[in-house]
């Protein structure tokens, strides 16, 4: 019997908020995301192997690598302010610190 078996990712857009991007430092939507691989069997996602969080501003299109933890807290925090409220803290990154 022919099993086909493959890997197939999806991303699906959690939430947009309104906040400091800490890469170009201009206040700008960004796009909290999930990536999932999935397994597939016969083109038909199983189970997923990887899950990845990532914010990406839409400014400067750059993309922030996010723990499991903090996209969550990030997502409370998007779905509990109203959409004028103040900038969630979360996506508020002071920029790396440069060695001295
Ligand atoms: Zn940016």
């Amino acid at each position: 019997m022919l099993w086909i078996v493959g890997l197939r990712q999806k991303s699906y857009r959690l939430a947009t908020a309104f906040a400091m991007c800490s890469l170009c430092h201009t206040p700008a939507a960004q796009v909290l995301s999930r990536a999932r691989t999935f397994v597939t069997l016969f083109f038909v996602p199983v189970a997923p192997v990887t899950t990845r969080y990532q914010t990406t501003c839409t400014m400067c299109g750059g993309a922030v690598k996010l723990t499991k933890e903090a996209a969550d807290r990030l997502l409370s925090t998007v779905q509990a302010a109203p959409a004028t409220g103040p900038l969630p803290e979360a996506l508020v990154t002071p920029p790396p610190s440069e060695p001295s």
